[in-house]
C-alpha cells in the first residue's frame, strides 16, 4: 500500500514538473537578437538619405543588417520598450541617442539605476541631476576597472556584449551585442548587478 502511495506521489509530482515546464515554454517567449557592428557608413536608404520623408521611413520596417545606425536603432528599441526598471553597468556611456533613450525611459517612470568607473565618469554622467540612481567603481577604493557592459531590462531581459554606449564603439568597431530573455542567462547578471551595486555604495 505504502509502495502503490509513493507511486502515485512520484507520478505527481512528475507531472506537475512536466505540467509547470510545458506551461512555461507556452507563455515564455524566447527572444534573442544578435548585433555585429563593423565600422561600416549608414548604408540603409533611411539613414543614407538626409532629409527624411514618410516613403523613405517605411523602409524602417526591414531592418538593415549592414547599417550601423539600424542597429543602433534596434538597442534604442528595446530600452524604449522599458516598463518597470533598467539597470545599466557599462563602462563607457555618452553616446547621446542611448543615453537619452534612458532618460526617456526615467521620464515615464522606469526605475533606473547605473554602474559605471569612475575614468569615465565626467564624459559620461550628464543625467545625475534628473534623479537617475547610480553607484561608481572609484579609484581610491579599487584600481581594478568596472569595465562591464551589460543592462538588465524589467529583470527579464538582458543585452550583453562588447560595445560601450560611445559613438565610437557605434560607428568605427568591431563590436557584438546580444539580447536574450533566457532566465538561466538574465538571473546570474541580476546577482552580479546586486553585488555590485552594494559593493560600489
Ligand atoms: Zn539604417
Amino acid at each position: 500500500m505504502t509502495t502503490i502511495r509513493l507511486l502515485g506521489s512520484f507520478t505527481l509530482a512528475c507531472c506537475s514538473a512536466g505540467l509547470t515546464a510545458l506551461l512555461y515554454n507556452y507563455f515564455h517567449q524566447e527572444e534573442t537578437e544578435v548585433l555585429f557592428f563593423y565600422g561600416t557608413l549608414p548604408i540603409c536608404n533611411f539613414h543614407r538619405n538626409v532629409s527624411l520623408t514618410t516613403a523613405n521611413q517605411n523602409l524602417m520596417v526591414n531592418q538593415n543588417n549592414e547599417c550601423f545606425e539600424c542597429k543602433l536603432n534596434m538597442i534604442i528599441g528595446w530600452l524604449d520598450k522599458t516598463k518597470k526598471t533598467l539597470d545599466i553597468c557599462m563602462y563607457m556611456l555618452n553616446h547621446e541617442l542611448l543615453s537619452n533613450a534612458v532618460i526617456d525611459a526615467h521620464k515615464r517612470g522606469v526605475k533606473v539605476r547605473i554602474i559605471l568607473n569612475e575614468d569615465n565618469i565626467e564624459t559620461t554622467w550628464k543625467m545625475g541631476n534628473i534623479g537617475i540612481s547610480k553607484r561608481v567603481n572609484k579609484s581610491k577604493y579599487n584600481k581594478n576597472l568596472m569595465h562591464h557592459k551589460f543592462v538588465i531590462i524589467d529583470n527579464k531581459k538582458v543585452i550583453l556584449g562588447s560595445l560601450n554606449w560611445t559613438k565610437v564603439s557605434v560607428r568605427a568597431n568591431w563590436e557584438n551585442v546580444f539580447i536574450t530573455n533566457d532566465c538561466e542567462l538574465v538571473n546570474p547578471f541580476r546577482q552580479e548587478f546586486q553585488r555590485l551595486w552594494k559593493q560600489f555604495n
